[in-house]
């Protein structure tokens, strides 16, 4: 590739919601703007039914509608795709150089919205059942489990959306929360208990995944030690989320969640990198607010690279 055609102003890292909002704004803003993806675009909103809570979705809106149409809208208005994952990201003088795919890339700034991933529950089974039973994506597998049961870990707002995602197909969903009750919305909590094939087993926790060569069963502890064996034929874990603040580390502060720390404008405290989205620390975890952190970050990265100003 042209050396030159490697040079942008800004480049995003990420093409989640956050990316995809960000690197839209900033090209609308003229600028000559490149959006890692890392694979397809859409991140965690890619395969999720039904987003709640974005202001005039009424009855939500799927993720697979939403971000094909955010991607087209950003490539429309000028940003540049590579489906490639960054492998490191580094300060050059008053530029960035980000490498993906052994080639290297410079911009004046960079917007950081790799986003987070689901924290592995870490029980015996776990890796060994991934793709045999084991499961992050109720839309991709719950079809696959027509008419058996499903355990969901994690009874938080994802952990609940799935289940409802999962009693569309299976004959019926345990969700295990390890605290006393459900976490979350009140219309999820509400949605869940008006479920019929939902069951919630509260105040357990996984503590091993079994089969022969697929998932069998699922192996719950509570509190007291109490064990309880419920067979199911696929285990979903959404007991929690682990920032990808990696290409940040070293480079600018983390808040202590692990999250990369920013300021109101999402300026990281490295001159010339923002972070938006997930990764960021603050963030609400919530798709409409990643939208907006991905405007502000590349309206910010737009006036930083107008004023050279960083202060
Ligand atoms: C099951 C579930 C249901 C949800 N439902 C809702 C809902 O109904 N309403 C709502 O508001 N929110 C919901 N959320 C939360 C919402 O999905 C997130 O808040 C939002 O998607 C965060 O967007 P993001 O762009 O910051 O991160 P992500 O969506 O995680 O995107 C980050 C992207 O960056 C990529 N990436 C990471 N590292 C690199 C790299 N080095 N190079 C290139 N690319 C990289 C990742 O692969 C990913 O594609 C849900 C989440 C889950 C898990």
């Amino acid at each position: 590739m042209d050396i030159r055609m490697q040079d942008y102003d800004i480049i995003v890292i990420g093409g989640g919601i956050a990316g995809l909002s960000a690197a839209l704004t900033a090209a609308r803003l003229d600028r000559r703007v490149a959006i890692f993806t890392g694979g397809v675009p859409g991140g965690e909103l890619l395969n999720i039914e039904r987003i709640d809570g974005i202001a005039g979705h009424e009855d939500g809106i799927a993720g697979y509608d939403l971000c094909p149409i955010a991607q087209e809208q950003a490539q429309g208005a000028g940003a540049e795709l590579v489906m490639d994952t960054v492998d490191s990201l580094a300060p050059q003088g008053e530029r960035w150089k980000v490498s993906a795919a052994g080639s290297d890339y410079s911009a004046g700034a960079v917007i950081l919205a790799t986003g987070a991933h689901v924290a592995k529950l870490g029980v015996p089974g776990e890796e060994e059942f991934t793709g045999r039973g084991v499961s992050h994506c109720a839309t991709c597998d719950g079809p696959l489990l027509r008419g058996k049961v499903a355990l969901v870990a994690g009874g938080g707002d994802s952990g609940m959306q799935e289940a409802l995602t999962l009693a569309q197909h299976c004959e019926r969903v345990v969700i295990a929360e390890k605290g006393p009750a459900l976490q979350g919305q009140a219309a999820y909590r509400q949605a869940v208990e008006a479920e019929p094939k939902i069951e919630v087993v509260a105040g357990h926790e996984v503590i091993a995944i079994e089969g022969a060569d697929k998932v069998e069963a699922v192996l719950l502890r509570d509190a007291n030690g109490g064990e309880r064996r419920i067979e199911a034929a696929g285990v979903f874990s959404f007991a929690g989320l682990e920032p990808n603040g990696s290409l940040a580390a070293g480079i600018a502060e983390l808040a202590p969640d692990g999250r990369v720390a920013v300021d109101a404008s999402l300026r990281t405290s490295a001159k010339g990198l923002f972070a938006a989205g997930n990764v960021r620390s603050g963030n609400a975890w919530r798709a409409a607010s990643a939208i907006g952190d991905g405007t502000t970050a590349a309206a910010s990265a737009c006036a930083y690279l107008d004023s050279g100003v960083w202060s």
